[in-house]
């Protein structure tokens, strides 16, 4: 029996992992539970899976959900705070710890499951693209392990050699190819892209995701965010990693070989997939995932990545190349961003610009401790709010 923390448990990553556990009762408990503010959702899942702890970002929805789960008989204990999410990502009990809290929130909760020595099912890549080495350093002293769960990473995970860290030369890699699926405006010209709104951001051609995540497509910055991910969980430098154009979704990502071999996985877009190779990890057990059907698929198409008209992508990768705190800057400015824009008080366009702009004007440092992390992420956000007023190009 494997005891799992889900954190983030209400969003889409939260929910597609417990439709996988309530498939294998048999083998995964849930001991922990974490929402934001849907009190009602997290309270279901309190029903169905009746986990011991179940936390809630403040103290007011939780006192609320505390009543409910009392009058209810139930036995879970609820606590509030980012304390809590630490206390939650750490207990004794639990093997492993799925991070599906969206962005910069997730941070110490994942840190605090690394240092506790656990398996860490990371799907909040924005903590991986701030902490990098700071992450990974832990993961090494506390005997915790990395499994990827955003579907690329799982992918290349899934077609490297076992001995990757050694380095991608020293075992024979020559590129570690991302797929993108090109996002909902990969055919938009630069007018159109001046006049997205954020339901129409939001609404993805193959993925049902949480509304940060399908900004971050719609720009290509996830894309970005990838290439950093992939560079801390793979040790490939950036160099290494390519970015390729797959509108079908349905190769997740590709490891080419100096042989000339080159292994993709291939799947349904669904990401109860790589959630269910990662929970049973190094079993395989059923995702209720439908299988790939080939001649209904019939075809499959590749194109350069355009990084003129995804700025974003270009800016991922010079933060990756500079170092330091640049990454965190880079995705604190995003979150800003995609926040605003969301709001409808930033043009979908002027996201790259916010970000540039950020990435001019706080100077990159060496990452020594998580402090320095900690520092980059509060002056970006502080900067990319000040540029947002005189950017300011709404629609
Ligand atoms: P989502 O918005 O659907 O869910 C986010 C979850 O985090 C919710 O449970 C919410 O309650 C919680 N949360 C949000 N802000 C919080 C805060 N300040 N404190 C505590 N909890 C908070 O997002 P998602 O699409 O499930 O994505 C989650 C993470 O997984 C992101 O980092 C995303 O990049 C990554 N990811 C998602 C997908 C996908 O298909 N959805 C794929 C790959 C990677
Ligand atoms: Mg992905």
């Amino acid at each position: 029996m494997k005891n799992l923390t889900i954190l983030g448990s209400t969003g889409s990553i939260g929910v597609s992992t417990l439709d996988v556990v309530a498939r294998h009762p048999d083998k995964f408990s849930v001991i922990a539970l974490s929402a934001h503010s849907r009190i009602e959702d997290l309270y279901k899942q309190c029903v169905q899976f009746k986990p011991k702890f179940a936390v809630m970002h403040d103290a007011d929805n939780a006192e609320h959900l505390r009543k409910k789960i009392k009058l209810a008989g139930l036995p879970t204990e609820v606590l509030a705070g980012p304390a809590a999410l630490e206390q939650i990502a750490s207990l004794p009990e639990v093997h492993a710890v799925m991070a599906a809290i969206v962005g910069a929130a997730g941070l110490q909760p994942t840190l605090a499951a690394a240092r506790a020595g656990k398996t860490v099912l990371l799907a909040n890549k924005e903590a991986l693209v701030m902490s990098g080495g700071i992450m990974m350093d832990l993961v090494k002293q506390h005997g915790a392990t990395i499994l990827p769960i955003d579907s690329e990473h799982n992918a290349v995970f899934q077609a490297l050699p076992r001995n990757f860290a050694d380095g991608m030369s020293n075992v024979g890699v020559k590129k570690i190819i991302l797929t993108a699926s090109g996002g909902p405006f990969r055919l938009a010209d630069a007018a159109t892209l001046a006049r997205v709104t954020p339901d129409q951001a939001c609404a993805h051609p193959n993925w049902v995701m949480g509304r940060k995540i399908s900004v971050d497509s719609a720009t290509m910055m996830n894309k970005g965010l990838e290439v950093i991910e992939a560079h801390w969980l793979f040790n490939a430098s950036a160099d290494q990693i390519d970015i390729v154009v797959h509108p079908q979704s349905v190769i997740h990502s590709m490891v080419q070989y100096t042989d000339g071999s080159v292994i993709a996985q291939l799947g349904n877009p669904d990401m109860r997939t790589p959630i269910a190779y990662a929970l049973a990890y190094p079993e395989r057990i059923d995702a209720g995932v439908d299988m790939l059907d080939l001649i209904k698929t019939a075809r499959l198409d590749f194109e350069p990545c355009d990084r003129q008209r995804f700025p974003c992508v270009e800016l991922a990768y010079q933060a990756l190349k500079r170092g330091g705190t640049a990454p965190a800057i880079l995705n604190a400015a995003n979150e800003i961003a995609v926040e605003k824009f969301l709001d409808h008080k930033l043009a979908f366009n002027a996201i790259a610009k916010l970000i540039e702009a950020t990435l001019e004007r706080v100077t990159s440092v060496p990452v020594h401790i998580l402090q320095d992390v900690l520092n980059a992420d509060s002056a970006a956000r502080h900067m990319a709010t000040e540029l947002a007023q005189q950017i300011n190009v709404t629609v």
